[in-house]
């Protein structure tokens, strides 16, 4: 089921406070609707009825596309995630157990981005470990033509049906690289076989599982 409550918003403009809709979990099929809008981030924007202002509202929540058997954690902060991971794995192991049984793919994140990125990911029909390999060397290829970039980060985006990797430096869009199948293809066939079924691997998927398995320390 889908879990919603409306809390209580401060304009940032006129200061009044404004009823907003808050979802603590969203299940795509039975809101369907609310795909798009997560994808879109429609879903988070706050608009005053009172003065027009608009702003984006940052907060965790569970996604659930119930009709793939995805659920994807958006954790906001250290806290949120051991909770979360803590509830999942080690609370209670008939939870992970069960999901798994139901070829459930997990996957915790930490940003409203990452969780739009990884929904991009899986429609696509991709494998999002493969899609941070790929950025790893996207990453290492801009970096040596501007090496002065720092706080850069690469998100892979298939929004107006075109695969693509777009760039930011210190949250600023900077501009997008191309994305293609002949890479992706070749990465696979490269680490694929000694990796466990996409369902099985571990909820947090990022740089880190990347460079693991690239063969890089930890
Ligand atoms: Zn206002």
């Amino acid at each position: 089921m889908s879990k919603r409550r409306t809390i209580s918003v401060t304009c940032p403009k006129c200061k009044e406070k404004q009823p907003f809709v808050m979802w603590e979990s969203i299940n795509t099929a039975l809101d369907p609707e609310m795909k798009s809008a997560v994808k879109d981030q429609s879903a988070f924007l706050f608009t005053c009825p009172t003065c027009g202002t608009q702003n984006y509202i940052d907060y965790g929540f569970l996604y659930h596309q119930m009709e793939d058997q995805i659920m994807i954690h958006y954790a906001n902060s250290d806290e949120d995630e051991k909770e979360i991971y803590q509830f999942l794995y080690e609370d209670s192991d008939k939870m992970i157990q069960e999901l798994l049984k139901a070829n459930y793919l997990i996957r915790i994140v930490r940003s409203q981005n990452e969780l739009r990125e990884k929904i991009f990911i899986f429609d696509e029909g991709l494998d999002d470990r493969i899609i941070e390999v790929y950025k790893l060397l996207v990453f290492v290829s801009i970096h040596d033509d501007h090496p002065e970039w720092n706080d850069m980060k690469i998100l892979f985006s298939a929004a107006d049906g075109k695969r693509t990797f777009v760039v930011f430096v210190e949250g600023n869009l900077m501009g997008s690289v191309d994305y293609s199948d002949t890479i992706y293809n070749t990465l696979c066939e490269k680490h694929l076989t000694k990796l466990p079924d996409l369902r099985n691997d571990i909820p947090f998927i990022e740089v880190r599982r990347a460079m693991e398995i690239m063969g890089f320390e930890k």
